[in-house]
């Protein structure tokens, strides 16, 4: 547009100067004209003049007259040359000039010899002169002459004036229609210019929603980016790569990228080489080696992973590179548990083996091998029936079944076939494998070799039951001993009591103290006896049904027996909301009783208070009898609840049979019992009992 714009400008310029340089020339030959004319008319005029002064001299011969001939004389020759020089400048009268010029000076010659005759002579004399007519034709010829070359200088005027007009019109002209032209070339400039504005204002918004994009995608990716020179100075650095770093606010652009990017190898330290300057030399993608470290700004260190590009402008010349890296701390810890759980699945004990959903094996552990004799190579994309055993195959496809549904197999007992037709009692947990999308491709087994355990579960069954039956027997000799002690205890305090009665008297004084030994030993030994059979009763207990009932009704039937040591002993009792139980009710009656009369038994200076609670706990309830009696030492805790066991035998009465008794009944239920306590801060003991009843009877 500017070249033909300047085009344009140019040739208007030259058309306006040749048309000026025209009019100008014309200008210029119309005033030479006017100046002829003006010139002859002048020099004729003088010429008139002077022949008129002469005239007026010859008929007056007054001095006078001569003065306008004198002047004109002077005038003449002036104007003459000037006439001339003009005809001679235009170059086509040169001859008209010099005929003036000559005739003019004949004409002047004249004149002069016919006032010099007046002057000298006479009139006549000058009139003879006159008279010859000569004078007068040298005029007539001066005036034709002069006429003849205004003609000829009137047309010349009238064709430059032509000339004139036509040159100031064709610049005119030219200046209007290159004004026309150059205004449209304007416009139409104008409007490109203001399309192309408009065109490079989208590319340029375009642009910079490009690199604004380009800028937000940088900055929230979660890969670090650095972009540098092609001297390897940092031009620019997203917040992940800050972070990396650890650089923190700092500016970093125009750092040496190896002052903040410093990386070495995992196991050798030595710095590996920056991807830039690996990039700048082979000019492509380069990634980084395995095991790659960066050392950040505060001395951490962060496993990476990373790669770098060259950046090319638009004359394909790599002008900076780009890096783009990762910490992958979290992906090695992740390899690293996955090989660790490789290992696991490897030299696991039990067979792991994993299956898709049509049963064909997908992979087979070293336990597999191990436990089912065939081998890994032997097993895989093989159908996982071929351990079978010969009746068990529908309850492989049951199971099977059973994971589609996305159920769980646990601890399922039974037995498979090994390679060599061996049968192998196996408990298995199979779970579905689900895909990335959660849905169930396929089953992990975990298959372990129960044999041994059957055959120690036979073998404790087996020692269960002897011990078992040894239990009843001892049970069964512990009840008919003391059952058959008593009669011969009867006879023995029977008869001393006889023998005391009736030769008493007789009897020394140190005989009856004996005597009196052997019937306190004796009673001694009945309420023992006594005590133990009750004892060995409540073991025997277990084939009485467990009911449901109120366990209120149980303690008040066990305040109830107690009702004159209560009241003897000023005893406050106070008793919680108490829960209905599944239990065998008489013995819990005498649970109860044991404990509240031992509350009473072993009290303190004080009255004895007792406070019996309840309170669940899960799914068991734990029965409390508190009271502020003497308390029990903690090494004794567990000691009081065996049979015979006494703590405080010398000053109050028993057999330490209570306790033990308590402890049988609870431990039929199901439930255990303890004792929390401080010496001289009295005992809560404490028993569990289940919320739905005693599982069994578990006395022994
Ligand atoms: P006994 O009461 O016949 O001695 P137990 O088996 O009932 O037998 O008790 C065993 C021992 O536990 C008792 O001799 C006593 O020393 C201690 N004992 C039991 N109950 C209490 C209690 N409430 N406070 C302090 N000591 C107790």
């Amino acid at each position: 547009m500017l070249a033909i714009a300047a085009l344009i400008l140019l040739a208007m310029g030259g058309m306006f100067f040749r048309d000026w340089a025209q009019y100008r020339g014309a200008s210029a030959d119309e005033e030479h004209t006017r100046g002829i004319l003006d010139s002859t008319q002048r020099l004729f005029s003088t010429v008139q003049d002077a022949e008129t002064g002469q005239r007026g001299y010859l008929l007056t011969g007054e001095e006078k007259y001569l003065a306008p001939y004198y002047l004109a004389i002077q005038l003449a020759s002036g104007e003459m040359a000037k006439l001339k020089s003009l005809l001679t400048r235009t170059g086509d009268q040169p001859e008209d000039a010099s005929r003036l010029s000559a005739l003019l000076d004949q004409k002047l010659a004249e004149l002069h010899k016919t006032v010099e005759l007046r002057q000298s002579q006479s009139l006549e004399a000058a009139l003879a002169v006159v008279h010859t007519g000569r004078g007068k034709q040298l005029m007539d010829q001066i005036r034709e002459l002069c006429t003849g070359i205004q003609k000829r200088e009137y047309s010349a005027l009238i064709d430059a004036s032509r000339h004139e007009k036509m040159y100031a019109r064709q610049t005119e002209l030219v200046m209007i229609a290159g004004s026309l032209i150059l205004f449209a070339f304007l416009i139409a400039a104008s409007v490109m210019t203001n399309r192309a504005v408009l065109a490079r204002e989208q590319s340029l918004g375009e642009t910079r929603e490009a690199r604004d994009m380009l800028q937000t995608t940088l900055t929230s990716i979660g890969d670090a980016v650095i972009a540098t020179d092609a001297q390897g100075r940092i031009e620019f650095a997203n917040p992940t790569a800050r972070a990396l770093l650890r650089t923190g606010e700092a500016d970093l652009g125009g750092l040496p990228l190896d002052d903040v990017f410093r990386i070495v190898n995992e196991h050798t330290r030595a710095t590996v080489e920056s991807p830039v300057r690996k990039v700048m030399r082979e000019g492509t993608v380069v990634g980084l080696a395995n095991h790659t470290i960066l050392i950040a700004q505060d001395g951490t260190e962060i496993p990476i992973d990373d790669s770098g590009a060259p950046v090319r402008g638009v004359d394909g010349k790599v002008r900076g590179t780009v890096l783009v890296f990762r910490d992958i701390t979290e992906r090695k810890q992740v390899e690293e548990a996955t090989r660790l759980l490789a290992d696991v699945v490897e030299f696991s004990d039990d067979a792991i083996i994993s299956k898709d959903l049509n049963g064909l094996i997908t992979s087979w552990n070293k336990g597999a091998e191990r436990l089912f004799g065939y081998s890994a190579a032997e097993m895989i994309g093989r159908p996982i029936s071929l351990l079978a055993a010969p009746d068990r195959a529908g309850e492989m496809l049951a199971i099977l079944e059973r994971i589609k549904q996305g159920e769980r197999v646990e601890h399922f007992e039974s037995i498979r076939r090994g390679k060599d037709g061996r049968l192998v009692n196996v408990s298995l947990t199979v779970s579905p494998i689900l895909d990335a999308s959660g849905k169930i491709v396929g089953a992990s087994k975990i298959a372990r070799d129960i044999t041994e355990r059957a055959l120690a579960i036979k073998s404790i069954a087996q020692h269960a039951d002897q011990l078992a039956r040894s239990n009843a027997n001892l049970q069964q000799f512990t009840y008919a001993a003391s059952h058959d002690l008593q009669e011969p205890l009867r006879t023995v305090v029977t008869f001393t009591q006889l023998l005391a009665d009736r030769y008493g008297e007789k009897l020394d004084g140190e005989a009856n103290e004996f005597m009196s030994y052997v019937i306190s030993a004796a009673t001694r030994m009945r309420l023992l006896i006594t005590d133990l059979l009750t004892y060995s009763r409540t073991v025997h207990h277990e084939d009485v049904p467990l009911k449901e009932f109120a366990l209120k009704d149980a303690v008040d039937l066990a305040v109830h027996n107690l009702q004159l040591a209560i009241e003897e002993s000023g005893t406050a009792l106070e008793t919680g909301p108490l829960p209905t139980l599944h239990a065998d009710k008489v013995q819990m009656i005498q649970l109860f009783q044991n404990l509240i009369s031992n509350a009473i038994k072993y009290r303190s200076d004080q009255a004895p208070m007792i406070r019996i609670t309840a309170e669940q706990n899960g799914e068991e309830w734990v029965l409390s009898v508190c009271d502020n009696g003497i308390g029990i030492p903690a090494e004794y805790k567990e000691y009081v609840f065996g049979v015979f066991k006494r703590l405080h035998g010398n000053t109050r009465a028993g057999t330490g049979v209570g306790l033990a008794i308590c402890k049988s009944i609870v431990e039929r239920h199901g439930g255990r019992i303890w004792v929390e306590s401080e010496p001289g801060r009295g005992s809560t003991f404490k028993f569990s009992i289940s919320t739905k009843g005693a599982s069994g009877g578990a006395a022994g």
